[in-house]
């Protein structure tokens, strides 16, 4: 495994690769989530690139970017386990040099949900994301349904920039709680952390609520927000069903539906979604 921190290297690397190649973009503090999506890259390509960067443009000037956490030498060891080819770790100065002035930004998709929570986040992902696909070149780059908008961002980038590549998104990896896996939930205290499978029980009434015909996707909003509300340690941010590929609210449900929330602990915020199907209906 090569680990290299410079554009220069990790392109002389790239062009030496083995054919197909799969990327998985991070932000490293490996859970078994990005794991999978390292797995999912190993059995389809030939060689595999990990980027870890704590991109400091996507977070707003009030979040967590200099407390973000970061275990480098725990995380190396991990993709080392799972074959990796190339890690590429830049520092924010080889990313962004100083006279940097370009950014990528997707337009409408980005406006709700996270984006209207955190103005400026998509564009400093899909500007990161973009660098990293001229460096990296891969043949499929790998990203989890946990982040469901940012991978509907990073598709209608590729798809609208004309990008030569295939987007791979891979279900959410959850603990056996139903809490979804995401390096941010080691900011929770153990009171906050028990407090946090509401988002999954929210999630999951949905599907409950959806699966015993309810279609008035309000009805649906409100229940989950009151059961939210019941746990004294929540404070909802959004709760929203909407269309799976312009994210705009729905008023009845129509499968496939985004149900996607935000939901902070203290100052620690965590996002989940479900998607709702027609097999929803069929399993029940
Ligand atoms: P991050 O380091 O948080 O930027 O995440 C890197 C990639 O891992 C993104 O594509 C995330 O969507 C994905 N990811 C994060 N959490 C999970 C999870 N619980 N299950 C599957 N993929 C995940």
């Amino acid at each position: 495994m090569k680990v290299v921190e410079t554009i220069d290297e990790m392109r002389r690397l790239r062009a030496e690769l083995a054919e197909s190649v799969g990327f998985v973009p991070t932000m490293g503090y490996f859970h078994k989530g990005h794991l999978s999506l390292v797995k999912r890259a190993r059995g389809e390509n030939a060689s595999v690139v990990v980027s870890i960067f704590v991109n400091p443009t996507q977070f707003g000037p009030q979040e967590d970017f200099s407390n973000y956490p970061r275990d480098t030498e725990r995380d190396l060891a991990l993709l080392e386990k799972e074959n990796t080819d190339v890690v590429f770790m830049p520092s924010v100065a080889e990313m962004y040099p100083s006279q940097f002035n370009s950014w990528v930004e997707v337009g409408r998709v980005t406006e709700r949900l996270e984006g209207a929570s955190r103005p400026g986040h998509f564009r400093g992902v899909t500007t990161v994301v973009a660098k990293l696909f001229n460096i990296v070149q891969p043949t499929r780059a790998y990203f989890g349904q946990k982040d469901a908008q940012q991978a509907t961002a990073i598709r209608k980038m590729v798809t609208d920039l004309n990008m030569n590549l295939e987007i791979v998104t891979i279900a959410t990896l959850r603990e056996p709680d139903g809490l979804a896996m995401s390096s941010r939930n080691t900011y929770l205290n153990p009171k906050q952390r028990q407090a946090a499978v509401v988002l999954y029980q929210a999630l999951k009434l949905a599907e409950q609520l959806y699966s015993q015909g309810e279609k008035d996707a309000e009805r649906i909003r409100q229940e989950m927000t009151i059961l939210i509300e019941k746990q004294p340690l929540a404070n909802a941010d959004y709760v929203s069903i909407a269309n799976t590929e312009t994210l705009e609210e729905l008023d009845e449900v129509k499968a496939p539906a985004l149900v996607s929330l935000a939901v902070r602990f203290g100052k620690t915020r965590l996002i989940d979604n479900i998607v709702l199907s027609t097999e929803t209906l069929e399993q029940s």
